[in-house]
């Protein structure tokens, strides 16, 4: 589950982490308030505006209305009115929004961080997230932060360097130090940075993440050590050990056929492809998938029904494939383990007469408990569905009606 970039430093402060401060506000009336507060609590005079979204990129990117940025500075309390109003409520388009982008629905007003002092503000990379290869958390870090991770490791890719973690020790404190040894740190920035990795790996760990990606972290003039950006994914399956954090979900930041899906109990998620698939099971889902693209479509979708395929279940199902106006046909793939295929191609023909008609060609494949029966049961139905039993002859069907 992704959380926005102000939950996400929620997160990383309860762990002790040190972040750049600031407010959330939904309406453009709170934000002067907001400023104010903010500036008697942290003494800031200057403030920058951040876009909250679930994409990165934002500095960069462009709201379509009003042209502004989706983080921008404002040189002083009487400026942040005028630079809530370029963000709040517009259309941000960034590198990861794709052309539509995305509504703004929330800023964040936060503290001035690159002030002036001693030594110049340094921008870092950061992230831990888990190698799946070596199966280990591992903490990527780089001192080209600030700009686009994608860019430096395809440019420069000797300039970012991990730092594995051994599950049975946990993060060790020489692995900190020769963290801020490779960000060329000495002195108190040396010592703040040794405290944020191991506060930020405390966080990644205790908030049961799948990744944490700090971008920059910053080292301000006085040798602080900041997270200015949080973008974090928090594992679902580790939710329910932390129900607090199921209130940070901001649905509207989804795909609202996946939310419907979600609310039905489907396992549903939407792909590039014109052929919807109907399956249960995730590894049969998966194996489907294959066999439409090895019979040259696309899959327009992955989706697991689950176990119980009944008439509401399926028609829902169907509802939720037809909604991608690229679906030209339906491939039902259930194997009929537990669940008996003649109860599913009762659901099946239930659910089509229900909803009248299904305007594209559905091909259907019981196979397993019963299937010889499901199959003469849809055949009997009258119904316009291409009833097979091998995958082989799902395949042809399929390649039949897109190829
Ligand atoms: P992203 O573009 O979505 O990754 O958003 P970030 O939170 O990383 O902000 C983008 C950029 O804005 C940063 O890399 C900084 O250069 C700049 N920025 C962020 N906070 C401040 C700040 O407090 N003061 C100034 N001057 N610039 C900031
Ligand atoms: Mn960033």
């Amino acid at each position: 589950m992704n959380i926005h970039e102000y939950q996400g430093k929620s997160i990383l402060e309860s762990f002790g982490v040190a972040i750049q401060r600031g407010k959330v506000v939904d309406r453009l009336e709170d934000a002067e308030n907001a400023a104010k507060e903010l500036s008697s609590e942290t003494g800031t005079e200057w403030f920058v505006i951040k876009a909250q979204i679930h994409a990165g990129g934002r500095g960069k990117g462009a709201c379509i209305e009003t042209g502004s940025h989706g983080v921008v500075l404002a040189k002083g309390l009487d400026k942040v009115e005028e630079v809530v109003k370029g963000i709040l409520g517009n259309t941000l388009i960034t590198l990861q929004t794709g052309d539509d982008g995305k509504k703004v629905n929330k800023v964040l007003i936060a503290e001035d961080v690159y002030y002036p002092g001693d030594t110049e503000p340094e921008e870092y990379y950061m992230s831990v997230l888990l190698d799946r290869t070596t199966g280990r958390n591992t903490i990527m870090y780089s001192t080209e932060g600030g700009m686009d991770i994608e860019t430096v490791a395809h440019d420069t890719p000797h300039l970012i360097h991990k730092e594995e973690i051994d599950p049975k020790v946990g993060l060790q404190g020489f692995q900190m130090r020769k963290i801020a040894f490779n960000l060329g740190l000495s002195g108190d920035a040396f010592k703040n940075m040794c405290k944020f990795v191991n506060s930020l790996y405390n966080a990644y760990v205790g908030s049961d993440s799948s990744m944490f990606e700090i971008n920059p972290v910053l080292k301000t003039s006085d040798a602080k050590i900041i997270a200015v950006d949080a973008k974090v994914t928090l594992d679902a399956n580790g939710l329910f050990r932390h129900k607090p954090y199921l209130e940070l979900r901001d649905k509207s930041e989804e795909d609202p056929i996946e939310v419907e899906a979600d609310e039905a109990g489907l396992n549903y998620v939407k792909l590039d492809g014109n052929v919807g698939c109907m399956v249960n099971g995730a590894g049969l889902a998966m194996a489907t998938m294959d066999i439409i693209k090895l019979s040259g479509g696309e899959p327009a979708n992955f989706l697991d029904v689950g176990g119980t395929a009944d008439a509401e279940r399926v028609e829902t199902a169907f509802k939720i494939i037809l909604k991608d106006p690229s679906v030209k046909a339906i491939l039902v793939n259930i194997f009929g383990g537990i669940v008996r295929c003649d109860r599913v191609a009762q659901g099946i023909v239930d659910a089509y007469k229900n909803m009248g008609s299904i305007p594209v060609p559905l091909i259907v494949r019981l196979q397993g408990t019963n299937a010889v029966e499901a199959k003469a049961l849809i055949d009997a139905s009258g119904l316009e569905v291409t009833s097979v039993v091998l995958l082989q002859e799902a395949a042809d069907a399929v390649k039949a009606v897109v190829a």
